[in-house]
């Protein structure tokens, strides 16, 4: 498996290590006869300049704003449109510039992250869920992977419900064994329920412990 295939795009140094970096070029334009004349031609100038950035090599996104300015400070600073943009918001009269430059590397980079993001979101709300449906005390901290106090549900201690259950013993129940409910309480069969969840079920997510996919005693009886 080569290095590409391994890291996703958006924990690549390239993307993980970009830098963004404003540059605040003021310049004058001689004026024509008309007096939107300076401003059409310093709009071009600064579309021009945004394109330049763009043909550099290494770079990776480019935005540019810019206004008629006093003492170089833009008075009121909008978008520049530029030929070489991608993406980002079209020109009201000019439809196919558009404001924003993105390299396709970078772009994919910046998908990876925000499906990475939105998988992790998931997985959260999934796991407040199923934490809840037990009574889990930590349903709100959402704290998979640490070993939290206060809570004796197989989601905080799979480790713990697994051993109690030795869960590598031959299938039905053994007499010196604890078998639990998800939320901590002993029953006497294993994947057996305590009155309060009677009905409620192992929920398995991507990224468990092993100890927890061990606990799925419906899942060893099929
Ligand atoms: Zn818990
Ligand atoms: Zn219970």
């Amino acid at each position: 498996m080569s290095d590409a295939m391994a890291t996703p795009p958006h924990e690549s140094p390239e993307f993980t290590n970009a830098s963004e970096f404003t540059v605040t070029i003021t310049f004058t334009v001689a004026g024509g006869a008309r007096r939107q004349t300076a401003e059409r031609r310093a709009r071009k100038t600064a579309a021009r300049l945004a394109d330049a950035a763009t043909r550099i090599s290494g770079v990776v996104e480019v935005s540019a704003r810019g206004g008629v300015s006093y003492d170089r400070k833009p008075s009121w600073p909008s978008p520049i449109y530029f030929s070489a943009a991608n993406s980002g918001f079209a020109a009201p009269t000019a439809p196919q510039r558009m404001s924003r430059y993105v390299a396709p590397e970078h772009e994919q980079a910046l998908q990876s992250l925000a499906a990475a993001n939105a998988a992790f979101r998931e997985r959260q709300r999934d796991d407040e869920q199923r934490r809840r449906a037990v009574g889990c005390s930590n349903a709100q901290r959402a704290p998979y992977g640490l070993q939290p106090n206060g809570c004796a549900c197989a989601y905080c201690r799979p480790g713990e419900h697994a051993l109690d259950a030795m869960v590598h013993d031959d299938a039905g129940p053994n007499r010196w064994r604890t078998y639990r409910c998800l939320c901590g309480v002993a029953v006497s069969t294993p994947g057996g329920r305590c009155v309060a969840h009677r009905g409620v079920e192992l929920i398995l997510l991507a990224g468990d412990p092993a100890d927890l996919a061990q606990l799925d005693f419906a899942a060893l009886e099929r």
